[in-house]
């Protein structure tokens, strides 16, 4: 099978990045291991980042309305920020975005990517379960946070990959759990491991997650322990908390503190997750620029590393600083003490942070807020990133 563009990984980053480059007339090949019983973490979206990364949301996926985000420290005091939010139904989510690549004429094949093997100025990639082979002029990495073919083909697409946050998210039960209308996000000893998340489905469904940085891919024990702070927590609201129902369990790795790295190499590109480009939104929006420089490198008929390039300095362009803000922004909140979270949050407690704007530019607030505070830990942070 031969194309102009083939890009491995059907969720966020790669069906805009298929669709982007369908619709600049190029030939896609859209290729996943796993069409029929996706796995894909992520159900929380923020107006302020769709806003952000230009990504308008759509009704038909919306499954719960939320009134914003919470950050609650040790002792329960709580920094609230309004911000329009979702809770995203993610079947229905794919569905549309596919059917939207599809319409662009993106072409869909099942099968998992073995290699990526350079041949000439093409690159030539097996498909696992079948022989097929695909040749393709460009081929888009948008495989998520392994990133096993860029890895394959000898790059490195993260910055600081040593800062992925392992996660375990668990989708729970319980009668009116569902119907609070704040996202939950809590640091400090509350959060073993590093941040832990709370995100109301409607009804008797929301998710509780974990992630931990610097512990490795198995996390189930700080799940356990944030399990158990979760219910002591909601006691009072919750008569019979103890007997909320666990239904189902997502792995992953969360991009949150990484930065982008080697995104591009000859007939080769990164994007999403892969890329250390994090959240929903923002990797969309990665794989929208990504997929347009592809079709703009296949019609010009130069698919070398040099011109891919512009895919990064376009990407440098909207979003670098604010990943590097956000990095720090994130690395200071998890150097501090419980107290100091906690005076943090209760200096903040009751006032409205930011009403628009991204999760990252609200980090990197916080973040700046918690530095005026201890300008030690954010001096030693930028000495880092000016190192790094
Ligand atoms: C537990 C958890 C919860 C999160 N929650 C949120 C959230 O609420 N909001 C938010 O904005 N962000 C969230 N994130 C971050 C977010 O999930 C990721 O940044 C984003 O989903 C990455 O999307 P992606 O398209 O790059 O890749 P992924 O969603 O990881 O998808 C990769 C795709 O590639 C396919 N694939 C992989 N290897 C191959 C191969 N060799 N051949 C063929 N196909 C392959 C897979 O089947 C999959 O379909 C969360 C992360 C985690 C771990």
């Amino acid at each position: 099978m031969k194309c102009d563009v083939l890009v491995i990984g059907a969720s966020a980053a790669g069906l805009c990045a298929a669709t982007a480059a369908a619709n600049g007339d190029a030939g896609v090949i859209l290729l996943d291991k796993d069409f029929d019983h996706p796995k894909h973490t992520a159900n929380t979206l923020f107006d302020g980042m769709a806003a952000r990364a230009g990504l308008q949301i759509d009704d038909c996926y919306v499954q719960r309305e939320l009134d914003g985000m919470r950050i609650i420290s040790p002792a329960g005091h709580g920094v609230t920020i309004p911000a329009r939010g979702y809770f995203i139904d993610r079947q229905r989510f794919d569905r549309h975005y596919l059917d939207i690549a599809e319409k662009s004429g993106v072409m869909l094949l099942s099968g998992e990517a073995q290699n990526a093997k350079l041949d000439g100025s093409r690159r030539t990639v097996m498909t696992g379960s079948s022989t097929e082979e695909i040749d393709a002029r460009i081929v888009v990495d948008a495989s998520g946070i392994k990133a096993v073919p860029a890895r394959q083909a000898g790059l490195q697409p993260m910055r600081h990959p040593e800062d992925i946050a392992w996660a375990m998210e668990v989708e729970v039960e319980h009668p009116g759990l569902g119907d609070e209308m704040f996202f939950q996000y809590w640091i400090g000893s509350m959060a073993p491991g590093w941040k832990a998340t709370f995100s109301p489905a409607g009804g008797e469904r929301a998710t509780l997650g974990v992630f931990v940085r610097g512990h490795g891919q198995n996390v189930q024990s700080f799940f356990r322990s944030f399990l158990q702070k979760f219910k002591a927590y909601k006691a009072q609201e919750y008569k019979d908390i103890e007997e909320m129902k666990i239904l189902s369990v997502t792995r992953g790795g969360d991009p949150i503190c990484v930065l982008p790295g080697q995104i591009v190499a000859d007939s080769f590109m990164v994007t999403g997750g892969a890329a250390g480009q994090s959240g929903l939104a923002y990797g969309m929006r990665a794989g929208t620029i990504c997929g347009s420089v592809a079709a703009e490198a296949t019609a010009e008929g130069d698919v070398s590393s040099r011109s891919l390039s512009d895919y990064g300095r376009q990407w440098n362009s909207e979003f670098f600083w604010e990943y590097c803000m956000g990095r720090a922004a994130l690395e200071t909140l998890q150097n501090l003490k419980d107290e100091e979270v906690d005076r943090l949050c209760r200096s903040l407690s009751g006032k409205t942070l930011i009403s628009d704007g991204s999760f990252l530019k609200k980090a990197a607030y916080s973040g700046a807020k918690v530095a005026l505070a201890r300008p030690s830990t954010i001096f030693d942070l930028v000495m880092n990133l000016a190192r790094s």
